[in-house]
């Protein structure tokens, strides 16, 4: 019996030396680059295995309104002490929408209203948050650059906002304000020139103040779904509306 283990220990050893041996030989023959074609065995294709790739995740962007910067539009009481500025309800909304969208599986980054990352910044969408006055008026309004290399694309980001915003938070589109303000924003001028990128006055810091405090969820809800409508659309495609695109 142990005569017998002994000998299958020696076939081993030398089956494992005849594969050394073999493996020594191919390895100077490769080196010498003699015996086979080897263009045809590349190394790399035999060593390396296929692995799966993960999908890159959707860089998204948004801008937290006036941060960094100034309080944008305020709400004040009759002393004239500030109550509630744009820049709060922007920063807030952006970062409920951040969280849906990184649950989502994305890659989201909060930009101040000046950052310097937003000098051809490449993302998959650029949505900027902002609010409208405090007055006692209602809606919302999305645009995009005048001037775009990508109207198409841009487009239909805003098509995807006006789909989906007015769905999440019950606001209707308060299209008849836009100004140059919007569609000459000056993040428009800075981003790459294929960033997909849309400005958006969440509601009024007047009358659709419940929504936007108080119900910030909904409009974080809004937003996040507009965005994923954009990056990852849903079939079928949703149609153009014919109002998104006016600009004016
Ligand atoms: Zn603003």
């Amino acid at each position: 019996m142990r005569r017998a283990a002994i000998y299958r220990i020696q076939r081993l050893f030398a089956i494992i030396g005849f594969a050394a041996f073999v493996g020594i030989v191919l390895i100077v023959a490769r080196i010498a680059n003699v015996g086979f074609s080897w263009e045809q065995f590349p190394i790399t294709q035999n060593v390396v295995l296929p692995l799966p790739v993960p999908a890159p995740k959707e860089q998204i962007a948004l801008i937290s309104g006036h941060a960094g910067f100034d309080s944008g539009a305020i709400c004040a009481d009759e002393e004239g002490n500030t109550m509630l500025t744009e820049a709060e309800v922007s920063a807030d909304i952006a970062d409920r929408a951040a969280k849906l969208l990184r649950s989502a599986g994305m890659d989201v980054a909060i930009l101040e209203e000046y950052d310097p990352r937003i000098n051809n910044l490449q993302v998959d969408a650029l949505v900027s948050l902002h609010a409208d006055s405090c007055i006692d008026a209602s809606g919302y309004k999305a645009a995009y650059y005048l001037y775009s290399t990508i109207p198409a694309e841009d487009a239909r980001l805003v098509d995807c906002i006006d789909l989906y915003y007015p769905a999440a938070t019950g606001l209707t589109q308060h299209a008849n304000t836009i100004t140059h303000n919007m569609t000459e924003y000056h993040a428009f001028r800075k981003v790459g020139p294929t960033t997909p990128a849309a400005i958006l006055e969440l509601g009024f810091l007047g009358g659709d103040q419940e929504l936007l405090t108080k119900q910030a969820d909904r409009a974080a809800r809004g937003v996040a779904d507009s965005i994923r409508c954009f990056v990852d659309p849903p079939d079928p495609t949703p149609e153009p509306s014919p109002t998104a695109t006016d600009a004016s």
